[in-house]
């Protein structure tokens, strides 16, 4: 009876098991379904679309992951697509506040992109990777297109600032069903490489056509922050995006003001977010 008994536990035991592991496995199939084929124009700054980035509905599996047993919540601020002719008005306002962000940067040319990668740098901000062109139809046509894209902006970085930047935010997200390529084999391929890729849980939205209002930004910001004991925050720097910066100070101010945040930049130590989780 005993015998009986133990091989009972032990079957309850493995299908326990086996349902955790397939709650883990779960894909994100649709968690894109705003993300269409868009593409930034890297000589305008301005997309043709308004879709890029966006991936609304998510569910963030790394939720009990990142929950954090200092009591200030956690919230890295992240901005996609620049150097753009806001860069420095991003800047302007982390400096204002004493706050460290990451940029996950585009490869741009000229003096004024030279000098915007140099700042962020020298003040202190995280210097990240989100592509050398963001063209989808580059980056994503084959394995060796996106190695080669990938390899162009790591050393024009290290050219330009000397730093070897080892972050990297997939254009369109690790979730994006744009790629040629099984996003699975671009993914082993940064690990292999040493290069952590960060996607975010929460998003601005401010990527939409036209541009959304300042108030909305901001309570897309602030109505999601209290889900997450550690927020990697989506917004983007980019021309047509001046909403962002209002925005920004005002996100800013109100979480000083609720006292209960630390701003951070992304780091070595930092546990990602990301939609497709290799490592599991
Ligand atoms: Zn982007």
């Amino acid at each position: 009876m005993k015998r009986i008994l133990s091989v009972l536990l032990a079957c309850i035991c493995i299908l326990i098991t086996g349902c955790q592991v397939d709650i883990d496995s779960t894909d994100n199939s649709s968690l894109d379904e705003n993300l269409d084929k868009t593409e930034y124009d890297i000589e305008s700054g301005v997309y043709t679309s308004s879709k890029v980035d966006i991936i609304r509905n998510f569910s963030n599996k790394n939720e009990n992951v990142t929950s954090s047993t200092d009591s200030k919540k956690k919230i890295y601020l992240t901005f996609d697509d620049g150097p753009s002719a806001n860069t420095d008005k991003i800047l302007d306002i982390l400096d204002k506040y004493n706050i460290k962000a990451t940029f996950f940067v585009l490869g741009k040319t000229g003096e004024f992109a030279s000098r915007a990668y140099k700042r962020i740098v020298d003040e202190g901000h995280s210097l990240g990777m989100h592509s050398f062109s963001h063209k989808y139809s580059e980056v994503y046509a084959t394995k060796e297109s996106f190695i080669n894209d990938v390899t162009r902006l790591q050393e024009y970085l290290y050219e330009e600032t000397g730093v070897w930047s080892r972050l990297y935010r997939f254009p369109g997200g690790s979730s994006n069903k744009v790629s040629k390529v099984p996003m699975d084999e671009l993914i082993d391929y940064l690990n292999e490489q040493g290069i952590r890729y960060f996607d975010w849980n929460v998003s601005a939205d401010d990527a939409v056509s036209g541009g959304l209002s300042k108030e909305k930004i901001v309570s897309n910001c602030l109505g999601t922050i209290d889900k997450y004991d550690e927020c990697v925050i989506l917004m983007h720097d980019a021309l047509d995006k001046k909403s962002t910066l209002n925005a920004l100070e005002e996100i800013i101010i109100r979480l000083n003001q609720r006292g209960d945040s630390e701003f951070l930049p992304i780091t070595d130590d930092t546990i990602p977010v990301q939609h497709v989780n290799k490592s599991k």
